[in-house]
């Protein structure tokens, strides 16, 4: 019987077809089993699989770097990786590390030549998998680490049962699920300037958005997860105005327009999976999509501004103009812009350590 009390579905050879949302926050959000097979580390080889990939760490230069944690804390990329099961381990390495790195690794027309001949789908996935294991990475990692304050994980502010599409998504090479219509969500990836004084490297979710952005040297690569491509069509009167290459800051800010677009979203999409018998035979994840022309709330600047000064807060610094003070001010509200100028247009030439921000209404 291949049907759990829980609603998880085995093949014949007990392979977990499809993981319930009960079974994904027990076993793998607040158990230790694989987060691709959903096995037990008992009677299982374990390793470690790094969240951001080593051939990445590689490229950037960045093994001994440090990544900046949710609670604003840092942890070198060298060390900073989850178990997995082997044999999913060596899976992920081939489907998704292996011709990903080797797109990467021919920097940015590697990328873009790498989407002409097999679409987005791939990189969409991996985008995913590094957003999920960036989040179960947080179920290990102390609030604050003097714990006379209390034992809180970073991860006590998520609502696991919220990951559960995106789980679905990280095994589908796994489980053979096709991606149905509308489940692929925005996927952006642009060549951006990396002077000297950049970091080669750099990553930001914006969990509540189902965000990622991540930088390697000059290729940035924004991701939603779970908007069906309606959060990109939204910014495109952004995308419009940037007629140069961004900067490390602007790309940034470029991701918190995205995020800020998927927020107000009035109807996101839904998610499920369907297959034509019980034994589960051909496997979708599916999208309910709204039907007719996307709606949004009215712009809440407060809410952007909060995310904008989430993403560039690093940045802001006292200019002849204003205190870093007032800079971080004007930016949770949203009057602050790395991206244009007072008059809308695009702020070229800017550097990150002269990034000649503006106001913006
Ligand atoms: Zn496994």
């Amino acid at each position: 019987m291949p049907i759990t009390i829980d609603n998880s579905i085995y093949d014949k050879s007990g392979r977990l077809l499809f993981c319930s949302i009960e079974k994904f926050v027990s076993d793998i959000c607040e158990g230790n089993h694989c987060f691709i097979c959903g096995r037990h580390p008992e009677g299982v080889s374990f390793n470690k699989e790094h969240i951001i990939p080593n051939w990445m760490l590689r490229l950037a230069n960045i093994h001994s770097g440090d990544i900046r944690l949710p609670n604003g804390r840092l942890h070198q990329y060298g060390r900073y990786t989850i178990p997995c099961c082997s044999e999913c381990n060596t899976l992920l390495a081939e489907h998704f590390e292996k011709p990903i790195s080797k797109a990467l690794g021919q920097g940015f027309s590697g990328l873009r030549a790498f989407v002409e001949r097999e679409g987005t789908e791939r990189l969409f996935l991996w985008m995913a998998l590094l957003f999920v294991k960036l989040h179960l990475k947080d179920k290990t990692l102390l609030e604050n680490p003097d714990i006379r304050l209390g034992r809180s994980y970073i991860s006590d502010r998520y609502d696991w049962s919220t990951f559960h599409h995106m789980h679905c998504l990280i095994r589908a090479h796994y489980t053979g699920a096709k991606i149905g219509k509308y489940v692929h969500g925005s996927i952006l990836f642009l060549e951006v300037g990396n002077s000297s004084e950049d970091k080669s490297f750099d990553v930001s979710t914006i969990t509540n958005a189902y965000t990622l952005f991540i930088r390697v040297k000059n290729i940035a690569i924004y991701t939603v997860f779970d908007d069906s491509g309606i959060s990109l069509e939204a910014i495109e009167p952004v995308l419009s105005k940037i007629t140069g290459v961004m900067n490390s800051a602007q790309a940034r800010e470029l991701a918190a327009e995205l995020a800020a677009a998927n927020i107000h979203l009035k109807t996101s999409p839904s998610f499920g999976t369907r297959m034509s018998n019980t034994d589960g035979d051909n496997l979708e994840i599916i999208a309910f999509h709204p039907e007719g022309e996307a709606e949004f709330f009215p712009k809440n600047n407060k809410l952007i501004g909060h995310i904008k000064r989430y993403m560039l807060e690093n940045f802001c610094q006292t200019t002849m103009h204003h205190t870093r003070e007032e800079a971080l001010e004007l930016l949770s509200s949203n009057k602050y812009s790395f991206l244009f100028n007072n008059e809308g247009k695009f702020v070229t030439g800017g550097c990150k350590e002269n990034p000649q921000p503006a106001r913006s209404e």
